[in-house]
C-alpha cells in the first residue's frame, strides 16, 4: 500500500465520546486511518504520552473588525490566527460586520480579502446584521446563506447595532427562510442605559461599575425575550455568551419545553469574576467586556449547564484591545468604565484554561474538553469536515502535552492586544504540536503557517 504522508503515532487519542490509543494516519489534507500499528509513513511524530484531540472549533472571535464606535480591534487575521494557533485552536468564525447603512454583500466581500490575505487557519464568517433593511433581508441574506454564510448575528444592547423586536423578527423570519441560523447577544439594552446613566450622574464611573450597569438581571430578560421571539417564528437559535446562573436556568427551561435553542459560555464567565474589574489603578480595565464577568455561583452554574448539555460550547469571543493609549485607555489613561473598548482576547488561551480545569483538574474528562471546544462548534456551525477525529474529516490536529505546566503571561502569544486577562494562572495541559489540513503548523512553540494559507469555509444551509 502507497504510505501514508504522516502518521501520529501511539498518542492517545479522544473524541466526544471517548478516548483509546491508537495511531492517526494522514493522507493529503485529510485523517485517512485511526488504528493501531498504522503504517508505512514518510513521516511520523511520536505521541507517546501526549494527547491527540481534533483542533479547536472557535465559532464566537471578533478579528479585524471595526465596532459601531468607530475603533478597530488588535489582531489582524494573521495575528489573531497565530494566536489562536499557539493554543491548540485550527479554526475560527469572526464576523462580517455591516453597519448601519452598508450593503451586507460588500462587507462580507472586504472580510473575505483581509482573511485570505492573513488567515494562517481555515475560518468562517456569521454575518452580523445591525441594518436589515427590506433589501438586505430580501436579497442579500438569501444570497449569502445560499453562497455558505449561513448563520447571522444579533445584538439586542449597545447603539447603533440593537435591533428592537420588530427588527429582530424580521431576522428571524428571513433566517427561517433561508435555513440559517441566528445567534444574538442578549441584554437588555434600556435597563444597561438607565443604570448607567445614574452610575456616571453619581461619578461612580470607576471600572468596576460595569458589572454594575450591565446588571444581572439584564441578561435573562434578553435571553428570554429572544428566545420567545424565536419561538414564534419557530426558528431555531443560539444564545451566546451566557454568564449568569439565571441565563442558564432560561436557556434550560425553554430546551425542556422543547425550543430550538444552543447556547455558550466562555473562559471569562468560568474563570474571572466581578472582583478582577475592581483592580488597583486602571488595571480593571483589562476586564472590561460584556457581558461582564459576574460571581463564582455562576461559574458553578455555567460549569454544570455544560455537564447538563444545556450549553453546548465554550467559545473565546477573543475582541481584543491593547492595554494602552491605541486600545483600552484611547480615551484616559484613567477612563471611566463608559470610555473603555469592551472586550478580551482569548484565543491563544481559551483551550488551555479548558484543558486545564476540564481534564488536568478532573472537572470532567477528555470527551468533555473535545464536545465543548471542537465537536459541537463544528456540528452547530456546519463545518462538516471540522472538530472530529476520523477519516475522512480535515487532519486538523492538536497533540497536547498534558503534564506540560505553564503559567499565563502577558506577551505576544496572545496577539496584538500583547496582554492576557489570564496572567499569573498556572495551567497543566499545553499544545505543543498542531496540524491545519495536515500541515504541521506549530512546532517547538513556533507557527509556521505562512499567512493566507488558510481557507475561507461555506456551509450547507438548512
Ligand atoms: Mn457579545
Ligand atoms: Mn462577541
Amino acid at each position: 500500500m502507497k504510505p501514508y504522508d504522516l502518521i501520529i503515532r501511539g498518542g492517545t487519542v479522544a473524541t466526544a465520546s471517548q478516548t483509546f490509543k491508537a495511531d492517526v494516519a494522514i493522507r493529503g489534507e485529510a485523517i485517512a486511518a485511526v488504528g493501531r500499528g498504522l503504517g508505512p509513513a514518510r513521516r511520523e511524530i511520536d505521541a507517546t504520552g501526549r494527547v491527540v484531540v481534533p483542533g479547536g472549533v472557535d465559532s464566537h472571535t471578533h478579528i479585524e473588525q471595526l465596532t459601531a464606535a468607530g475603533i478597530m480591534n488588535a489582531d489582524s487575521f494573521e495575528t489573531a490566527t497565530r494566536a489562536a494557533v499557539q493554543g491548540g485552536t485550527t479554526s475560527v468564525i469572526s464576523f462580517a460586520a455591516q453597519h448601519v447603512g452598508m450593503s451586507l454583500a460588500k462587507v462580507v466581500d472586504d472580510y473575505a480579502a483581509l482573511a485570505g490575505r492573513g488567515a494562517v487557519i481555515d475560518h468562517a464568517f456569521h454575518l452580523l446584521l445591525a441594518d436589515p433593511t427590506p433589501d438586505v433581508l430580501a436579497r442579500e441574506v438569501p444570497q449569502l446563506v445560499r453562497a455558505g454564510h449561513t448563520s447571522l448575528k444579533v445584538f439586542m444592547t449597545y447603539d447603533r447595532l440593537r435591533l428592537d423586536d420588530e427588527k429582530l423578527l424580521d431576522v428571524l423570519q428571513a433566517a427561517k427562510d433561508n435555513g440559517a441560523l441566528v445567534m444574538a447577544h442578549c441584554e437588555n439594552h434600556g435597563m444597561i442605559r438607565w443604570m448607567a446613566d445614574r452610575l456616571v450622574a453619581q461619578g461612580q464611573t470607576a471600572p468596576k461599575f460595569h458589572a454594575a450597569a450591565h446588571m444581572r438581571a439584564s441578561e435573562p430578560e434578553a435571553i428570554n425575550r429572544f428566545i420567545t421571539l424565536a419561538r414564534h417564528v419557530g426558528q431555531k437559535v443560539m444564545i451566546f455568551h451566557v454568564s449568569t446562573a439565571e441565563g442558564a436556568a432560561i436557556v434550560r427551561q425553554a430546551r425542556g419545553e422543547g425550543a430550538d435553542v444552543e447556547a455558550e459560555t466562555c473562559p471569562q464567565y468560568l474563570f474571572l469574576t466581578g472582583k478582577d474589574l475592581d483592580r488597583p489603578g486602571n488595571e480593571g480595565a483589562r476586564y472590561v467586556f460584556s457581558p461582564p464577568p459576574r460571581e463564582r455561583s455562576d461559574q458553578e452554574a455555567l460549569w454544570r449547564a455544560l455537564a447538563l448539555g444545556d450549553l453546548q460550547t465554550v467559545s473565546s469571543d477573543h475582541a481584543p484591545f491593547a492595554f494602552d493609549q491605541t486600545g483600552k485607555l484611547r480615551n484616559s489613561l484613567n477612563p471611566t468604565f463608559k470610555q473603555i473598548p469592551s472586550g478580551l482576547p482569548g484565543l491563544a488561551t481559551r483551550l488551555p484554561l479548558l484543558f486545564d480545569a476540564v481534564v488536568s483538574k478532573k472537572r470532567f474528562g477528555l470527551p468533555e474538553f473535545v464536545r465543548w471546544s471542537a465537536s459541537e462548534p463544528a456540528r452547530i456551525y456546519g463545518l462538516t469536515t471540522k472538530g472530529v477525529i476520523a477519516p475522512g474529516y480535515d487532519a486538523d490536529i492538536a497533540i497536547w502535552d498534558p503534564k506540560r505546566r505553564v503559567t499565563l503571561a502577558d506577551g505576544p502569544i496572545h496577539g496584538l492586544a500583547g496582554y492576557t486577562p489570564f496572567a499569573g494562572r498556572t495551567v497543566t495541559g499545553w499544545p505543543e504540536t498542531v496540524l491545519s489540513r495536515g500541515r504541521v503548523i506549530l512546532e517547538g512553540g513556533e507557527v509556521t503557517a505562512q499567512a493566507g494559507s488558510g481557507q475561507m469555509l461555506l456551509r450547507k444551509a438548512g
